[in-house]
């Protein structure tokens, strides 16, 4: 069937914290799960989905920095830490019967290819989801701005980020004030000077050079990436 997304390409970037579930740390299948199964149905209805995911499930760089660990060996474990999330989606994508790689950006041939834009963009024509792990594979990034890089390189036309537990950018943390007020549409510009969490500043510097939308929205939200896919009003959109 075709609902206006066929052939049309887009990078999510799912929370590797919404993975842990309930439990903060690791991976929950359950959780994992669902997601498989919002962006199988995503992927039948002719979507072309690349993913990166984030690693806040098992390591952050800058809180082992802060405990005393060199930055950029804990930064090298955060980023291991994103591939074992890559492998679970896979998984739970390949249940669902749908195609998928895992390339990563440090190489390790046993479990994922390495990063090959060009080859990136064959799976993704052939129905593939492609599954980007180990970040830019450089310490002192973050996978948001590794899924910026990424979906400028395989020009998908908007980043899908999908957050755990917020449905959107607030002016102030909702979970802390009762008055937080949700913005429906933002520019790059305001974000920045707001000093908004969106996403660190070198990934919305990126989106904003290029001009990459970015749509954040609650990613546990039933049937919220298939809406995100569909242009639907949902969340809040960062643009020029
Ligand atoms: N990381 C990195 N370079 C990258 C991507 C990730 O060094 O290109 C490391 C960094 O330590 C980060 C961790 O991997 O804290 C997990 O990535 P994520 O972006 O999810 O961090 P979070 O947003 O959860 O802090």
């Amino acid at each position: 069937s075709d609902h206006g997304s066929s052939g049309r390409r887009f990078m999510l970037k799912l929370s590797g914290e919404a993975f842990a579930g309930g439990g903060g740390l690791g991976v929950d299948p359950d959780v994992v799960h669902k997601v498989a199964r919002e962006i199988a149905a995503v992927v039948r209805d002719g979507a072309q989905i690349a993913v990166v995911i984030g690693g806040g499930n098992f390591f952050r760089g800058a809180e082992l920095q802060q405990r005393g660990m060199d930055r950029a060996r804990s930064d090298y474990m955060g980023m291991l830490g994103t591939v074992m999330n890559c492998l679970a989606l896979q998984d739970f994508l390949e249940k669902e019967g749908i195609d998928s790689r895992v390339q990563t950006a440090i190489t390790m041939g046993q479990v994922a290819e390495p990063y090959i834009p060009l080859r990136a963009v064959r799976h993704l024509e052939k129905g593939r989801v492609v599954i980007f792990g180990a970040g830019m594979g450089m310490p002192y990034f973050s996978t948001d701005t590794t899924a910026a890089q990424r979906a400028l390189e395989i020009h998908a036309e908007a980043l899908l980020m999908g957050k755990n537990g917020v449905d959107g950018v607030y002016d102030s943390d909702p979970k802390k004030n009762a008055d937080a007020v949700k913005f429906d549409a933002l520019e790059y510009t305001e974000v920045i000077s707001r000093g908004l969490k969106v996403a660190d500043a070198t990934a919305i510097t990126l989106c904003m050079d290029n001009k990459l939308p970015i749509l954040v929205f609650e990613l546990l939200a039933e049937g919220n990436i298939a809406r995100a896919v569909r242009g639907e009003k949902i969340g809040t959109l960062v643009s020029d």
